[in-house]
């Protein structure tokens, strides 16, 4: 019998994103599969205490593993902001993804307007964490660094994309393709490393009857 694991929150994107990374002999779940379960407020003060607490809220209400995440931008010159208030920087409270993105990157290259080139380091964060109803199974973090650029460029991606530029290939994140973002990114790699040790606890669980949930 396959384990069932909700993917805690409702952006579709994510969800596949997990699923075609960690195609291991999982049942993956979406919210849609639990309407009744209530969204769980985001107040840790660090990404990790965010995916830590979704993670766990979600499987108990859920009474099976849920994995959930956590990212965000963190600029140096900004002395780590936008970070876990990523989403809504700019203060507006837009249902059109896009537009939100443009206002939160705005705000960026305002309060960047004067600090140059060497001093705009900057890195994309993402914590993963895997929870039983239980117990936390499984923390990962993954990052991206960069640059954020004088103006936005490229089409692809989303978020803060267009303005986090990547030296090494001399492009965005927003001119690279799905493939090439994956590839690279904080979220790519939080994956990777939370895939290995999701197959080793998936056999260790299935030799320990115990582990029922
Ligand atoms: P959350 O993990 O969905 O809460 O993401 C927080 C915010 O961080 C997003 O709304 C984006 O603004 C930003 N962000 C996270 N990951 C990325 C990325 O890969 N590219 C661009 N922006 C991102």
């Amino acid at each position: 019998m396959k384990r069932k694991i909700l993917v805690a929150t409702t952006n579709a994107g994510k969800i596949a994103e997990l699923k075609a990374m960690l195609d291991s002999n999982v049942e993956w779940l979406g919210l849609a599969d639990f309407p009744a379960i209530e969204e769980v407020v985001e107040d840790g003060q660090t990404f990790a205490e965010n995916a830590r607490k979704k993670a766990t809220e979600y499987a108990k209400a859920a009474n099976c593993w849920a994995v959930a995440d956590d990212s965000g931008l963190v600029i140096d010159a900004l002395g780590g902001k936008p970070g876990i208030k990523s989403a809504r920087f700019s203060g507006a409270m837009e249902k059109d993804k896009t537009l939100l993105d443009h206002k939160n990157m705005a705000k960026v290259l305002t309060l960047l307007k004067n600090v140059p080139k060497e001093n705009r380091t900057a890195k994309f964060v993402c914590c993963l964490c895997l929870a039983s109803p239980k117990e936390i199974l499984i923390e990962v973090e993954g990052e991206m660094k960069g640059l954020i650029a004088a103006e936005p460029a490229g089409e692809n991606g989303f978020g803060y994309d267009p303005i986090f530029f990547i030296p090494e290939l001399n492009k965005t994140a927003a001119q690279l393709t799905a493939e090439e973002k994956n590839a690279i990114s904080h979220r790519g790699q939080a994956i990777r490393k939370l895939k290995p040790q999701l197959e080793k606890l998936l056999i260790c669980c299935r030799h320990d009857n115990s582990w029922t949930i």
